[in-house]
């Protein structure tokens, strides 16, 4: 199973679904399409369009 990752343009806070954020209630392997669209990005607060998938 591969893993995205995904930053926020704003920040440059990286999600990386093979972690989650647990802090967050998301589990780990969580992928990018099943967090729900009120996900904010928790260091600016940035809504999911802000983000955009990365190689990491
Ligand atoms: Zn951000």
């Amino acid at each position: 199973m591969e893993y995205k990752a995904y930053m926020c343009v704003v920040c440059g806070w990286i999600y990386e679904e093979e972690k989650g954020v647990p802090e967050e209630g998301i589990e780990p392997g969580t992928r990018w399409e099943d967090i729900p669209d009120t996900f904010v990005c928790p260091e600016c607060g940035a809504e999911k369009d802000d983000f955009e998938m990365i190689e990491i």
